[in-house]
């Protein structure tokens, strides 16, 4: 299946990254930044939140460390407070379309 990539900034970090959508459109995006060590799913709220208000200090560093020790986390916002732990989307050295 084709992947359409876009250069963007990383949600969480603001370093120079790329994303996909993922397939259900609700599903919010895919994004590999090498500053945060690898790919991370972001949720449509928890997306719009990082983007309006930011993102914890606390929270991009569990989010970084989930990502070094090999999973995808779901960076998600549930009922108006950021999901943790995270749900895990599949592991970083897979090659699955998520
Ligand atoms: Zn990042």
């Amino acid at each position: 299946m084709e992947r359409i990539t876009e250069s963007v900034d990383c949600a969480l970090c603001h370093m120079p990254a790329s994303r996909w959508a993922l397939r259900q459109a609700s599903d919010g995006y895919m994004y590999d930044c090498p500053a945060c060590g690898g790919r991370y799913s972001i949720g449509k709220t928890a997306f719009k939140r990082a983007t309006s208000d930011g993102v914890p200090p606390d929270l991009l560093q569990a989010m970084r460390q989930v990502i070094v020790r090999g999973d995808i986390p779901r960076v998600a916002v549930i009922g108006g407070i950021w999901e943790w732990p995270p749900q895990m989307m599949g592991r970083q050295d897979a090659d699955g379309d998520l």
